[in-house]
């Protein structure tokens, strides 16, 4: 093996048949390589390929070119193997209503050719937190316990790699703590963990690294660090005591006076710490009373990661 737990080479995926309108071009040739033991992050805003390329890894969804490789196994050549590596946890609850949990990871477990004597439904069960709704209905799980289950179900067959298709997007504080403890902790253990979000600040908590896809092209690839290091265009909005006579000047700080009487002050955290940035408010005469930051968005993000290379108008064509 070459210490990469998945290889993705030229992946293309067009939905729909060429030819024949609509066609959607979800995946427009990546190249990835996502190391093992890592926690990595695949981000994008809505739309941008990314359960495409993960029901793709889980072969769930045929891709139109291009090779996969996962654990050292071509999905192509050795369909069994490469699926029996990976586990995901996808978007949608798409859970049969007919079994309860503990039924469900036996059947999951049959799928995928676990043996009796080596499946842990039970020892799954409590680590998502569900092992007192082991036999409850299906139909009486809330949510939140139906992402538990679609998560235990990812575990069933103890795959080397997990995925977990936007795990936090509606989910409450408490599920999305339980998700993150565990994530850690089966990453601990060696499993490598892939996951999707369109929030920044989750990515940069959980991610060793962090890949961006935009419009089912790959814009950025990187440590979160060197990425994160890379955006660190910031805002800081000031209400000052009495409306400022002069606006604060500073080399790299672009300042705006706002109708409600704030002042936005855009800055480049690298050129101009925040205390400066303070400093050059103060030097202006402004009494501050109150002043907060703001991240750059996702969308910030990709614009200028994304700057140098436009891609043709979603749609056209
Ligand atoms: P993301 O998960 O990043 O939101 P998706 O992979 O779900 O993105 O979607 C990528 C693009 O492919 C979108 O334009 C979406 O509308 C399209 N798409 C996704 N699934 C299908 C499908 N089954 N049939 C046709 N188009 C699809
Ligand atoms: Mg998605």
């Amino acid at each position: 093996m070459t210490g990469n737990a998945i290889e993705i080479r030229n992946l293309r995926k067009i939905y729909g048949r060429e030819g024949k309108s609509p066609v959607t071009e979800a995946l427009k040739g990546i190249d990835l390589d996502i190391p093992q033991g890592s926690v990595f992050g695949l981000l994008g805003p809505n739309g941008a390929g990314k359960s495409t390329l993960i029901n793709i890894l889980a072969g769930l969804v045929v891709k139109t070119a291009g090779q996969v490789n996962i654990w050292g196994f071509d999905q192509d050549a050795n369909p069994r193997q490469s699926r029996a590596a990976i586990g995901v946890m996808p978007q949608e609850l798409n859970l049969d209503p007919f079994f309860a949990p503990r039924a469900a990871l036996e059947v999951q477990a049959g799928l995928y050719g676990v043996p009796r004597r080596e499946r842990r439904s039970d020892e799954i069960l409590a680590l998502v937190g569900l092992e007192d709704k082991a036999n409850a209905y299906a139909r009486t799980l809330s949510g939140g316990m139906r992402r538990r289950l679609l998560l235990a179900k990812a575990l069933v067959h103890h795959p080397h790699i997990l995925v977990l298709d936007e795990p936090t997007a509606g989910v409450d504080i408490e599920l999305r703590q339980m998700l993150w403890q565990n994530v850690r902790r089966l990453n601990r253990e060696g499993m490598t963990i892939i996951l999707t979000t369109h929030y920044l600040e989750e990515a940069e908590e959980m991610c060793d690294e962090i890949a961006i896809i935009n419009h089912g092209a790959l814009v950025a690839r990187d440590s979160t660090a060197n990425l994160l290091g890379r955006l660190d265009s910031k805002t800081m909005i000031v209400t000052p005591d009495t409306p400022p006579e002069r606006l604060p000047e500073a080399p790299g700080l672009a300042v705006e006076m706002r109708a409600d009487g704030t002042l936005m002050i855009n800055y480049n955290l690298t050129q101009t710490p925040a205390g400066a940035v303070l400093d050059a408010v103060r030097n202006a005469g402004i009494t501050i009373r109150d002043v907060r930051t703001r991240e750059a968005d996702l969308e910030e993000v990709f614009l200028s990661l994304t700057r140098a290379r436009t891609d043709p108008v979603e749609g056209a064509g």
